[in-house]
């Protein structure tokens, strides 16, 4: 475990907000409040080292893009890609170069490619990487954001699905960021919704939180205040994915007894039906699990 004071202001003046297990360990983390900046984050956390243990091999979903498949799943992977991609293109005039930065297997770079986006994608899952060299044929390199050293002002939209709760520290992440984009550039990025119906339903069993894999959580204040540092500005927001998924592994957190959990998953494609309303009415009032942003590099 290595103990961390604030990334945002680099203060040690934390409160403690809760603690939660780890679901798959079973260890306890404790997120806290950063009294100097309201940052939310887990203080003692796993090493880079220890963090392989936290994140199992089936952590990652692998659903790829088939050719002429029609599917449910494929449909889903299909209208989600075209949302994100959709919000993208909402906010840049031209199709340029774009970095995906943790590209998992290339669902989203793929489809980018395919509508015209010149892509480099950047994974440390080696596995998940060589699955989007073999499988789509795209360009990845393997290693974070830190270890890839891309040329300065060379890209026109950074995208971080999912990513940025993860990173070690994210003002070094969105100061890489800031350098790889050109003046101007839009950087693309979805993290867990604090604000969501979710969260208030579900109170620390959020599966949102998801300790020790989520160092740090934004509230729309610290999140202007991370751009504002590192030299961007909000330009936009919408919640276009979770729901489905994010909903029943929240209700997966509240029941321990396996029997129920076992009674809840025969259930759950009808409850996850009856809830199609709930989802569409989160989504429509930025009210979502997950909350997309896109910022501004200040020229
Ligand atoms: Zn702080």
């Amino acid at each position: 475990m290595e103990k961390v004071n604030c990334d945002l202001c680099g203060a040690d003046a934390p409160e403690i907000l809760f603690t939660r297990k780890d679901r798959f360990t079973n260890q306890d983390f404790q997120f806290v409040t950063c009294t100097n900046c309201g940052l939310i984050y887990l203080q003692y956390r796993p090493s880079q080292e220890e963090l392989d243990l936290h994140y199992p091999h089936d952590y990652e979903a692998y659903y790829l893009l088939e050719e002429g498949s029609e599917g449910v799943n494929q449909w889903h992977l299909r209208r989600m890609l075209n949302l994100q991609l959709a919000f993208v293109e909402q906010y840049s005039n031209n199709k340029g170069r774009l970095l995906d930065i943790g590209a998992a297997t290339g669902n989203f770079m793929k489809n980018a490619h395919d509508h015209g986006w010149e892509v480099l994608g950047i994974e440390p899952i080696e596995k998940a990487a060589n699955i989007a060299r073999e499988y789509y044929h795209l360009e990845v390199i393997t290693g974070t954001l830190e270890t890839a050293a891309l040329e300065s002002s060379s890209f026109d939209v950074a995208c971080m699905w999912d990513v940025l709760e993860h990173v070690p520290s994210p003002r070094q992440t969105l100061a890489g960021c800031f350098d790889l984009l050109k003046p101007n550039g839009l950087l693309v990025f979805s993290i867990p919704n604090l604000k969501s119906f979710d969260r208030y339903l579900f109170g620390e069993n959020w599966i949102g939180w998801d300790a020790p894999r989520h160092f740090n959580m934004f509230t729309e204040d610290t999140l202007k205040q991370l751009l504002d540092t590192s030299g961007f500005y909000l330009a936009g927001k919408k919640c276009i994915l979770g729901g489905k998924g994010t909903f029943k592994l929240s209700i997966e957190q509240v029941l321990e007894n396996k029997r129920l959990r076992a009674w809840f998953n025969r259930a759950y494609p009808l409850l996850s039906a009856l809830l199609w309303p709930y989802r569409q009415v989160s989504y429509l009032v930025d009210r979502g699990p997950i909350i997309t942003y896109a910022a501004r590099k200040k020229v």
